[in-house]
């Protein structure tokens, strides 16, 4: 009850544009916003993942931040720091992996205008990758309910033409054991998460327990034999140990290959049982911001535990 009050009231500010304008241009904010961001450019948060990669073999997805964007002049910007990211990933021999939400590429002025834009995205990955190994995507993360059929079906459409993506799904919504089928079936690549937006009842699990036995039982879809042999690979992103233990279980019990599946978390959080899964053989990603609209984003964070609080009222007095 606490924690849905307060992932409300931190998506309220999430959403507000007088907040984003203090929060953004206060010089007090720049603790809470280092938590959760890379600072920089697209070639600060390279540099930022190559030294991961090389101290601790951790890999990356570069997410330049901005969502709900309904400016032109921004869904450009938005496009262009992704094209760097990809360039720059590429050319430091990196995975070539940039996280993409639907609503920062124009999904909101035109469909049309983000289909392009996904579509540019997903060949500049690939040629950045160049046939090296590792896992080289245009992730689609996922947003509100709203976006869903949107979001799945580029996703589908740009695979059927052999770009490189990958799809997010949500452990929330009650939908997610069939797309997860579909995906499955289809050798995909697929991140499964929790879900960070509060939505009406009628169709998503109402509490955390149960959010959490849907979880348990979407690993089991993403690991069972029959979806390794399809060619699917999972992606479980999450920081609940009792998750990842249980699919670590599962993977080793169904005979999955390291490196076949990964563990992604986000950058901020939880990061000594990163190192751990590494230093244990797992293949490890995380998710790292940059850019400047960092607000929306961070709120969201926050949002995730009421423990955070202490993390906004300390920036704030501080
Ligand atoms: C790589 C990645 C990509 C994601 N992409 C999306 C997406 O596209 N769409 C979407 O809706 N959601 C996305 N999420 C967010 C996700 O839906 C959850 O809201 C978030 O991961 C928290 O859930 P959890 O599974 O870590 O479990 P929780 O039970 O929330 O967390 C487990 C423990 O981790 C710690 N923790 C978790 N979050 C935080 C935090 N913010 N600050 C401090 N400690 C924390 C706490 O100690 C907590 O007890 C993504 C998450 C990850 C890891």
């Amino acid at each position: 009850m606490i924690r849905r009050f307060w992932q409300s009231a931190m998506i309220g500010l999430a959403r507000s544009p007088s907040v984003r304008h203090f929060m953004q241009t206060s010089r007090a904010t720049s603790g809470v916003r280092s938590r959760y961001i890379a600072i920089g450019d697209a070639a600060g948060a390279v540099a930022r993942a190559q030294t991961l990669w090389h101290d601790a073999g951790i890999r990356v997805s570069l997410f330049y931040l901005g969502e709900y964007v309904d400016d032109p002049a921004l869904v450009e910007e938005n496009v262009e720091a992704k094209l760097d990211a990809a360039r720059m990933l590429g050319a430091a021999g990196l995975d070539v992996h940039v996280s993409v939400d639907l609503t920062q590429v124009g999904h909101m002025l035109d469909p049309g205008l983000a289909r392009r834009h996904l579509d540019a995205l997903a060949a500049a990955v690939g040629e950045a990758a160049s046939g090296r190994p590792g896992l080289h995507v245009l992730m689609l993360d996922m947003e509100d309910r709203s976006v869903v059929d949107a979001t799945i079906a580029l996703h589908d459409e740009l695979a059927r033409r052999g770009r490189p993506v990958a799809l997010t799904l949500q452990a929330n919504l009650e939908r997610t054991a069939d797309d997860l089928e579909r995906q499955v079936r289809r050798g995909s690549r697929v991140r499964l998460v929790k879900g960070a937006f509060p939505e009406p009842r009628s169709g998503t699990f109402p509490t955390r327990a149960a959010i959490k036995a849907n979880f348990r039982r979407l690993i089991d879809q993403m690991l069972a034999s029959e979806a390794l042999e399809q060619g699917f690979y999972p992606i479980i992103a999450t920081h609940d140990e009792r998750l990842i233990e249980h699919a670590r279980e599962h993977a080793e019990a169904n005979g999955w290959p390291v490196g076949a599946y990964e563990f992604e978390m986000l950058l901020g959080v939880r990061e000594t049982v990163a190192r751990q899964l590494v230093s244990e053989g797992e293949r490890v990603r995380l998710y790292m911001p940059f850019g400047h609209d960092w607000w929306p984003y961070t709120a969201r964070r926050i949002g995730e535990t009421p423990a955070n609080a202490w993390l906004l009222a300390r920036s704030l007095v501080g």
